[in-house]
């Protein structure tokens, strides 16, 4: 599918963080190797403005890497009066950062509303006070509660980050998250399932035994229960996985995968159509023929078939004929 949006990503490798989350090294995930400039945004924005193919109708600029709102104020005014004067020419519509739930107050936001910034995410990871505790966060829920709150009495739009495979962290806690995460209906979300990353306290636990992270497998159908939660919601998951690492040794072992994002949502899909059968109940040896929605057609049929041939074996068939359809949920075609 053509793409309509495009974010263009202006690194800040840990400014403005109060904590060292164990987690975490953005000068990894980011590649970047310093604080960018204002030339640097400026540049970074333009050689991007200059690539955008015209499908596109929507560019933001966005923020990522750092707690925005823990920066000394004269640098976010510095960064943002940057990205704001493309938003004033018309090219880009409009701004977006991320940052600690517990560095939101009345004053912080009143900057970002004077620079026209529309979206604010929070990354949250957790909402299980012992998780955030193991990881070094060094909040708690209570802050997200309250920072949620200011956030949307303020009127900007909203992004939450959950992080399952934490030290600490179960399927249930992690899905507790999802459900939490829910009940505050931010209009994003993002779920990145924790990887241990060269250079970072989570690569000393690991080494030492003290952590162990969720296989590739866990990852997946973990991620995909938070996923089902979200879409249920009408909460659009904007990104399933870390971006593509520059340097892949970078990571030292976890749930790292360049296609996190389409095999949760594939077994997803599964799942939808397991519920289905499960309802149907096929006899052994028999033909089911699928009807599957058109546009997510892939995702229904799982890499190199793996959808089909799991849901074969699960009910013991003879075989899965299905055919794409224009229906937003698949059904058995009598
Ligand atoms: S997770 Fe966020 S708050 Fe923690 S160190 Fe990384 S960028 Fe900073």
């Amino acid at each position: 599918m053509a793409k309509t949006q495009i974010t263009i990503p202006v690194f800040v490798p840990h400014s403005g963080c109060r904590h060292s989350c164990v987690f975490c090294n953005q000068w990894k995930v980011s590649g970047s190797s310093g604080q960018p400039a204002v030339e640097d945004i400026e540049q970074t924005v333009k050689r991007y403005l200059s690539k955008v193919p015209p499908t596109v109708k929507r560019v933001e600029i966005a923020f990522f890497g750092g707690s925005f709102t823990g920066i000394e104020e004269s640098k976010q005014q510095m960064f943002l009066r940057a990205a704001e004067g493309f938003v004033r020419m018309g090219l880009v519509h409009a701004i977006r950062l991320s940052t600690r739930p517990d560095c939101i107050d009345n004053e912080k936001l009143a900057l970002l509303k004077e620079f026209s910034v529309e979206t604010v995410e929070l990354g949250v990871q957790s909402f299980d006070n012992s998780v955030l505790a193991a990881a070094g966060r060094g909040h708690t829920a209570l802050d997200v509660y309250r920072a949620m709150e200011l956030l949307k009495g303020c009127g900007f739009r909203t992004g939450i980050q959950l992080m399952p495979g934490l030290p600490g962290d179960t399927r249930e806690r992690s899905i507790y998250s999802a459900d939490e995460a829910v009940r505050l209906m931010p209009d994003d979300a993002r779920i990145y399932p924790c990887v241990v990353l060269a250079g970072t306290r989570l690569e000393a636990m690991y080494r030492s035994g003290e952590f162990t992270p969720l296989d590739l497998e866990e990852a997946v159908d973990i991620s995909a229960q938070m996923y089902s939660r979200f879409t249920a919601n009408g909460i659009s998951v904007i990104r399933i996985g870390l971006h593509p690492l520059e340097n892949s040794s970078s990571v030292i072992d976890g749930p790292y995968h360049t296609a996190m994002g389409f095999m949760v949502k594939s077994r997803y899909r599964r799942n939808v159509l397991d519920s289905l059968l499960a309802e149907h109940k096929p006899g052994h040896g028999s033909v089911v023929n699928l009807a599957i929605p058109r546009s997510f057609c892939e995702e229904y049929i799982g890499l190199r078939r793996g959808n089909m041939d799991y849901l074969k074996s699960r009910y013991s068939l003879a075989s899965i004929e299905y055919h794409a359809a224009d229906t937003d949920r698949p059904f058995i075609i009598a």
